[in-house]
């Protein structure tokens, strides 16, 4: 298949021609052309025209577990803060059996604490952990409700999440809970007691490798090589995970005895870091190299990139979101 942004243009350009929406949304007067490219309001209503409320960008990046939005947006997360931005992560579950001899609930406090420690590294406004257990967070109203009411709470401008094809059951659940949102946002009178959005908030989905239903379609990259050293610096806070747990789970625990603590060896442990768990941005930089020279001619290619894809469930994209991401 073609992914490249023509490509890409061209399957969106040939759908949006044989059902009459584009010809619709432009009658709306929506900007549904950005950078040369036609977005098809698939969410009705679409609401892209409505301005944001002033202030710094908002911007919210909700994983399953409390080293997801780390592992994956960290790089970006980086960027924005450095931007002015603020920027909250979220963790679904409280990661409580993301170790392989500390009981549920001493895993989950200990992570607990290591994500504290990881967002004052990462300069976030928060670490929130919704305190689900894992493999256990629930595809009901009553979540679907808790995820709208943190959505609606913090106000995001941008939304990062999941798709629904992600291999750990707590990804794929999240990441509906959100979409199931999107549009509902927007309705003043869907909760007692919340504050609808007058605006909703673009939702993108975190690159994965799934195939079916299709492959991740890569429509923003951002370059993850000025901030590597950061998201190294914040992953040495979750000792559990990245240097206990996922090391036993892959059979590598004796590569780390051999590290040391953060104190005498941070380059073996960032080298250690970088080689499991920056691979998908490794491997994303290689696989979407014809979308990084369409999105960004003539700059080279970076060493790693992080992507996302365009969920349809948000509002469209304009201008201002790529700036803001890939500016
Ligand atoms: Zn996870």
């Amino acid at each position: 298949m073609d992914f490249s942004r023509r490509g890409f243009l061209a399957a969106t350009g040939l759908v949006a021609a044989a059902l009459g929406i584009n010809r619709k949304a432009k009658a709306a007067g929506e900007p549904n052309k950005v950078r040369g490219r036609t977005y098809v309001a698939a969410c009705p209503p679409v609401t892209s025209t409505i301005p944001r409320t002033p202030g710094p960008q908002r911007i919210m990046m909700i994983g399953g577990h409390p080293d997801d939005a780390d592992i994956i947006c960290g790089c970006t997360a980086a960027k924005l803060v450095a931007k002015g931005c603020r920027v909250k992560f979220v963790a679904a579950c409280n990661g409580d059996i993301g170790h392989q001899t500390m009981t549920r609930a001493e895993t989950a406090a200990r992570r607990r604490r290591e994500t504290l420690e990881a967002a004052k590294v990462w300069g976030l406004d928060s670490y929130d952990i919704y305190g689900f257990g894992d493999a256990r967070v629930p595809n009901t109203i009553e979540a679907r409700e808790l995820v709208a009411r943190k959505i609606q709470e913090f106000e995001p401008d941008i939304i990062m999440t999941h798709r629904d094809c992600d291999y750990h059951v707590d990804h794929r659940t999240i990441g509906t809970l959100v979409k199931d949102c999107g549009y509902m946002l927007g309705c003043p009178h869907w909760i007692d007691g919340s504050k609808a959005l007058r605006r909703r908030p673009l939702i993108l989905f975190m690159t994965d490798l799934f195939t079916v239903p299709r492959l991740f379609r890569p429509d923003i990259l951002v370059d993850a090589d000025p901030y590597i050293e950061k998201w190294c610096d914040a992953l040495n806070c979750q000792q559990s995970q990245f240097f206990e747990w996922l090391p036993w789970d892959k059979g590598i625990e004796d590569e780390v005895a051999a590290l040391g603590d953060r104190t005498v060896n941070i380059a073996g442990r960032n080298a250690f870091l970088k080689k499991y768990w920056a691979k998908r941005k490794v491997n994303d930089a290689v696989r979407f190299t014809d979308a990084w020279r369409e999105q960004y001619p003539g700059r080279p290619v970076p060493k790693m990139v992080e992507a996302y894809e365009i969920s349809e469930y948000g509002r469209p994209p304009i201008e201002e979101d790529f700036e803001l991401l890939m500016g």
